[in-house]
């Protein structure tokens, strides 16, 4: 993979995209799949052009997109893993920090990729197993401490989703910017893990007139810590790694209004923290000296996971159905802008 900042040049941020199968509700709505993802690379938007007129679209601007990797919509969760997140879990065992996040309009798919089901757990639980399995493979002799957090952004109130109450305060400390209180669950296998991230799912705030849904609005941060002791040359250091797993709010709205100025947008308190990561992501990339962390509390809350010695890792999320043929669009336009 190699996601690591060029010398003196912008950040570099490995982007994938993930198409989920078609649902039930848009087949029996009669819709048709308007991608096409080849040699898993290159992904075609195909609205009405025959599908397979691959030459044409590719001469048509924003029709035809590449990636690092794109996956069809047969990629189990294990590949979608291994290939955009296992070597972030490598990097945690060597002290360094990293990030993956899931972008894409409500009913995309972020939820699925990230946590998963029961039966096909997504990439937070793999990266636990894998990083268990890791750490077994290397006897670090029980010196090892995995620690667990699991957090919320939801209109720019930070809540703990281990241990749901009052909002936590961030703070600034020598480590960087904390939330104060924030539960720091100590793991010391995988089995209890799907169980605790589904309950935490579960505490992410719902809106009013969506009651039985996740709200489309929240971000949910798992944060997972691996801390150890290492000899070197007769000394014993300390070594800490942090992998942040990001299920970010739906894109929808905040694209919705993307054409408005930027004041309509605060004034309409449209979600600030996609909009900061956006920003912060572009500026990474454009290997801008100022990168506006400071501008919500999901960029504050991963200042340290962002950009310089660290892997960045963006999964894009899309639906094949024509019904979705816009967000789809702006998805793959704003990940193309990531690169
Ligand atoms: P989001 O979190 O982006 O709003 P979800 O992850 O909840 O979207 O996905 C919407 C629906 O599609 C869910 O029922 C989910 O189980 C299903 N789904 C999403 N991606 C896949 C996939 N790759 N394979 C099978 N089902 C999927
Ligand atoms: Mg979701």
């Amino acid at each position: 993979l190699g996601t690591i900042s060029e010398d003196g040049g912008g950040s570099r941020i490995m982007v994938f995209v993930r198409l989920r199968p078609m649902g039930k509700k848009e087949k029996e709505a009669g819709s048709r799949c308007c991608v096409r993802i080849v040699d898993r690379h290159d992904v075609y938007l195909t609205e009405f052009a025959s599908e397979t007129d691959y030459l044409r679209l590719k001469r048509l601007r924003g029709r035809h997109f590449s990636f690092d990797a794109s996956f069809p919509e047969s990629t189990t969760q294990q590949e979608v893993y291994a290939t955009t997140t296992a070597e972030l879990v490598e990097g945690v065992l060597h002290g360094r920090n990293g990030s993956v996040f899931c972008y894409g309009a409500t009913g995309a798919g972020k939820t699925y990729t990230m946590l998963g089901t029961i039966e096909n757990p997504g990439v937070m639980v793999l990266a636990i197993k894998d990083l268990f399995l890791k750490i077994r493979q290397r006897s670090f002799d029980g010196n090892h401490v995995v620690h667990l957090s699991y957090l919320e952004v939801y209109n720019e109130t930070v809540r703990d989703l281990l241990s749901p109450g009052r909002p936590l305060v961030l703070r600034e400390d020598k480590q960087g910017i904390v939330a104060a209180g924030l539960t720091q669950y100590r793991a010391y296998s995988t089995d209890e893990v799907m169980a605790l991230l589904q309950q935490g799912n579960q505490n992410r705030t719902t809106e009013p007139t969506r009651a039985n849904e996740t709200s489309s609005r929240s971000h949910a941060i798992l944060q997972v810590v691996a801390e150890y002791r290492e000899k070197v040359s007769g000394n014993v250091i300390n070594r800490v790694g942090k992998l942040s797993l990001i299920d970010l709010a739906g894109s929808e709205r905040a694209l919705a209004t993307d054409q408005r100025t930027q004041r309509s947008l605060e004034g309409a308190n449209i979600n600030r923290s996609l909009l900061a990561l956006s920003s912060c992501i572009n500026a990474l990339v454009e290997g801008k000296k100022h990168i506006p962390y400071r501008n919500s509390k999901l960029t504050q809350l991963l200042k340290d996971s962002l950009g310089g010695p660290c892997n960045t890792v963006m999964i894009a999320n899309i639906s094949p159905s024509n019904l979705s043929f816009g967000e789809t669009q702006n998805t793959l336009h704003w990940a193309d802008r990531a690169k």
